[in-house]
């Protein structure tokens, strides 16, 4: 079984929409894909799995996410997907979105607990960024570690990384919903020359570290 995301071209089984599931040779969308594997399971279905939350980042700006739910066996990886604009002009310097996610068992957690505990966690992470940038005025030059446009980017002193891959295969890094290639990490970094770097590896529904 896999869940390859968007763009593979294949349809839904039972309802036509773009597949996202694949059993063998069967394409299914998230909610079918969902529904049957809620009925196999004997896991009541959630009355809704379609939910957009509203969190606030460090300075007060609203940031919207798009809730999906992945069911396997009697629990749910519930998925909040920051909605960025197509022209969002982040874009160009490789802003993808945060995405932030919980596993929850049916069993043991209702859909409203498991909504509760994922909005509390979004605002965990967008509340508490890895990153601060300062706005380059058009007439002035910075030096600074990452440079985008009118922007030079900063790490904080901790942070956090989801370690991803790039359309190439290529291993990069996504901090604040921002892509950075492993040389930008780098030089991320390099403003921390002489200092230790310590490191600890999460599953991505695990809470986020104290920090
Ligand atoms: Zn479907």
């Amino acid at each position: 079984m896999e869940l390859p995301g968007y763009g593979h071209g294949s349809r839904c089984q039972v309802c036509g929409k773009p597949a996202r599931v694949h059993v063998g040779t069967t394409a299914y969308c998230l909610d079918c894909y969902n529904n049957l594997a809620d009925y196999l399971y004997g896991v009541k279905t959630p009355t809704n799995d379609s939910f957009n939350i509203l969190a606030l980042d460090s300075e007060g700006r609203t940031v919207e996410f798009a809730v999906e739910r992945y069911a396997h066996g009697t629990a749910s990886t519930w998925t909040a997907v920051e909605l960025v604009d197509d022209d969002d002009s982040r874009r160009a310097d490789g802003y993808v979105g945060r995405s932030v996610s919980i596993v929850a068992d049916a069993r043991v957690v209702s859909q409203e607990e498991a909504l509760d505990a994922l909005m509390v966690k979004v605002q965990r992470v967008v509340g508490k960024p890895s990153l601060h940038a300062h706005i380059v005025p058009p007439d002035q030059v910075w030096d600074g570690p990452v440079q985008f446009a009118d922007r030079v980017i900063y790490a904080n002193e901790t942070g956090m990384a989801r370690v991803d891959c790039d359309e190439q295969g290529r291993t990069c890094f996504v901090i604040d919903g921002q892509r950075f290639s492993a040389e930008q990490f780098a030089a991320l970094m390099s403003a921390y020359e002489g200092f230790d770097l310590y490191w600890r590896v999460g599953d991505v529904s695990d809470e986020p570290l104290e920090r």
